[in-house]
């Protein structure tokens, strides 16, 4: 698809500049109606590109497919290019200000901590995710210029946080830059169980090859093994997955990785302790890859972290309204 990155269009086109816009937002749209057409909300299930390394993870879970309806068919809270960067008090996802999410709970998980990085010793200790044992947290990449994952999930998440908050919503950090280091991997898991939270997504960048572009959500792999039993989490995680895909996609104009998920932006995978013991809906997203340069032209752009974090909250709501 198109590259998102043009946001915004730079003045000096002049005369050009809305039809260059226009033809962006038809790319948009069309990518975003072809990644509908192949994601499972019309009710077949996307393909996996990344197989589970573990015993399990059937073909999919026993829901109905998503009801599509719900999630991304208006058109409501879409962003204009160029929308000024506020952190304040703007209506919520779809442009309400409202109480759809009352008496709802979120779990909001910014990848990593900018910290860690003068915690290795402490980050790298080992801890149970059920069916192995992993570090405790990691620093996290950065793009090549320094910009570290740990700033952009915080940043993210609680841009996400204010929209969720305008909709009712109770949020719950694991962290918020108020910590030494970490949480570690396991902890972040508990934090949503022990919120009781209905809904919980851990924010990320990826760190793959220059060239490799666009977003992923993770979804937790059936996994029973030691402490971890996802069972009761996969089903309702892939649908929390699909909203949060199709609504990235609308408020961002980013495409699904051209890397891995098979075009999807999807992808399943068990060896991660977030997932592995989370008892509720909980589902892991890369916004984009940091190693390229047009990503990270993206990510480095507060207009466009709060479009991503637009995209977050709106997935969210639509995934608990449906
Ligand atoms: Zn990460």
């Amino acid at each position: 698809m198109s590259n998102g990155s043009t946001f915004p269009p730079r003045r000096r086109f002049g005369g050009t500049l809305v039809v260059v816009l226009a033809a962006l937002l038809a790319a948009c749209a069309a990518g975003w109606l072809i990644w509908r057409s192949t994601s499972g909300h019309g009710g077949d299930r996307p393909p996996k590109a990344l197989p589970a390394a573990s015993p399990s993870s059937p073909g999919g879970p026993p829901g109905k497919g998503g009801t599509g309806g719900t999630g991304a068919g208006d058109d409501g809270g879409r962003p204009t290019p160029g929308d000024p960067d506020d952190k304040g008090d703007r209506p919520g996802p779809g442009g309400h200000t409202g109480t759809r999410l009352k008496g709802r709970t979120v779990l909001l998980d910014p990848g990593h901590n900018p910290a860690n990085r003068d915690h290795t010793r402490e980050i790298a200790r080992q801890v149970d995710v059920g069916n192995g044992r992993k570090e405790c947290d990691t620093t996290g990449t950065s793009t090549n210029d320094g910009y570290a994952e740990a700033s952009f999930t915080l940043d993210v998440a609680r841009r996400a946080r204010t929209l969720l908050r305008a909709e009712g919503a109770k949020v719950v950090f694991t962290q918020d830059g108020d910590r030494p280091y970490g949480p570690c991997v396991d902890e972040r898991a508990r934090a949503g169980n022990e919120a009781k939270a209905d809904a919980a997504v851990s924010v990320h960048a990826d760190g793959a090859g220059a060239g490799n572009r666009g977003f992923h959500v993770i979804l937790p792999a059936r996994v029973t093994a030691g402490a971890a039993d996802t069972s009761a989490i996969v089903g309702p995680s892939r649908r929390l997955g699909e909203h949060l895909a199709g609504r990235f996609v609308a408020a961002t104009g980013s495409a699904p990785a051209n890397y891995l998920g098979g075009g999807t932006g999807l992808v399943v995978r068990s060896d991660l302790g977030g997932l592995n013991l989370s008892g509720i809906p909980k589902v892991f997203l890369e916004c984009g890859n940091m190693r390229d340069a047009k990503d990270a032209a993206q990510l480095t752009d507060p207009q466009w972290r709060e479009k991503a974090a637009r995209g977050i909250a709106e997935g969210i709501t639509g995934f608990l309204t449906e």
